[in-house]
């Protein structure tokens, strides 16, 4: 298998950016989207139809080494068929398990991890009982095709639950506790096909409008402690899906006694709590992040890169940062180029999209050996974007 082909499911950013990763390992990709001019179409080969008809994913899968996909919610149905054929990574369970709220909140308290305070809603009443149970403030939630903080509704005062269910009452919902954080992180872990395991440093993340804006990496003041409890997450993941690719969770960092959450079977496991700081999980990404974007400058080996090896059953790369970077999408509208491209250490990253209103059109990525460095110039690429 000299020079591989890969198909991938979706064919946005995330697939364009795992097709310029892969480019110089001598890969080839062929993307399946539905949507015309997407953002890796410019990039190879894009068979423009839906995901669920069996004669274009006959032709689709024919003569490809493995096939990944660049979004959660690739129909699993799809994905099974296609892994009858090829080797599709990450394994499908990770889809089931990513695709529905209420699913992923189970399977992470199984692993003895803490999550939210959660439970199912499915009628009125439920949210009744749910709230009774969980408290206020509390965040409803659709269980599926929810991202970017769609479908969900923070609920302060009982009075607001009729309004919250009459808004998103149509879908199966869950009830989560509000989480009051210190700050948002995320983990981006890869397993490859032998069993080995990487884990990138612990990233911080800064959302506006339930949308990423802004990532540090490394987290500022991140304790090896958390660094390590991080990772103990993300190892029980892998190890529990069989996974392989490159998966990222998305954690709340909470002052312990503050935090009343399930700890999972196993309250008493003080190797997940730092002296000061628990980790909760949020949610999972079975696929590339839009927080490990910075790995393209900022990491020995990018998450694009990494993924692509773990998928291909080749060696997982080294995941130590170079410095400090801060990765700022950019939302709706771009900034001059040119004034972007003259602040040193500034990297822009476009997506060939049409600007819209809160559409991810590309990214800026700051590098620098200081950290006060990278300060100065991420003020300087903050006040030509907002
Ligand atoms: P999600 O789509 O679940 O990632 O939620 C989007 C954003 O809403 C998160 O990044 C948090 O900022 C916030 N959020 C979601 N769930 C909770 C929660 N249980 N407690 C506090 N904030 C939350």
């Amino acid at each position: 298998m000299t020079h591989p082909t890969i198909g991938i499911l979706g064919a946005g950013q995330l697939g364009r950016m795992l097709a310029l990763a892969g480019y110089p390992l001598g890969l080839r990709f062929r993307f399946l989207d539905p949507a015309p001019g997407a953002p890796a179409g410019h990039m190879a080969e894009h068979t423009q139809a839906g995901y669920e008809d069996v004669a274009t994913l006959e032709r689709f899968s024919a003569g490809l080494d493995a096939v990944t996909y660049e979004f959660e919610n690739v129909p699993v149905a799809v994905a099974r068929f296609l892994a009858d054929r090829v080797p599709v990574y990450p394994p499908p369970a990770a889809l089931e398990v990513a695709q529905d709220r209420l699913v992923e909140k189970t399977f992470f308290q199984n692993l003895g991890v803490a999550t939210p305070l959660f439970a199912p809603v499915d009628s009125q009443a439920d949210l009744e009982t749910a709230i009774a149970q969980i408290g206020l403030p509390a965040v409803l939630k659709t269980r599926r095709l929810g991202y970017d903080g769609k479908g969900q509704i923070i609920l302060r005062e009982p009075a607001d639950a009729a309004a919250a269910w009459a808004a998103l009452g149509d879908a199966p919902l869950i009830l989560e506790g509000f989480v009051p954080f210190e700050r948002e992180l995320s983990i981006l872990a890869a397993r490859g096909r032998d069993g080995a395991t990487a884990f990138f440093p612990l990233i911080e993340n800064q959302h506006r409008d339930g949308i990423l804006r802004l990532s540090l990496a490394p987290a500022p003041s991140a304790t090896l402690a958390l660094q390590s409890a991080a990772e103990q997450i993300a190892s029980r993941a892998l190890a529990a899906l069989e996974y392989v690719g490159l998966l990222a969770i998305e954690l709340f960092q909470v002052t312990s006694d503050e935090f009343q959450g399930t700890s999972g079977r196993n309250p008493s496991d003080s190797s997940l709590v730092t002296r000061h700081s628990s980790l909760v999980v949020n949610e999972m990404a079975p696929r590339v992040h839009n927080s490990g974007h910075w790995t393209i400058e900022g990491a020995e080996t990018s998450q694009f890169e990494q993924h692509l090896r773990a998928v291909l059953g080749l060696p997982l790369g080294t995941t130590a940062a170079r410095g400090f970077s801060a990765m700022i999408n950019l939302i709706g509208a771009l900034p001059d180029p040119t004034a972007i491209l003259a602040i040193p250490g500034a990297h822009l990253h476009l997506y060939g999209k049409q600007p819209r209103a809160g559409r991810k059109l590309g990214h800026v990525t700051i590098r620098a050996d200081e950290l006060g460095e990278l300060e100065e110039r991420l003020a300087q690429v903050q006040s030509l974007i907002e």
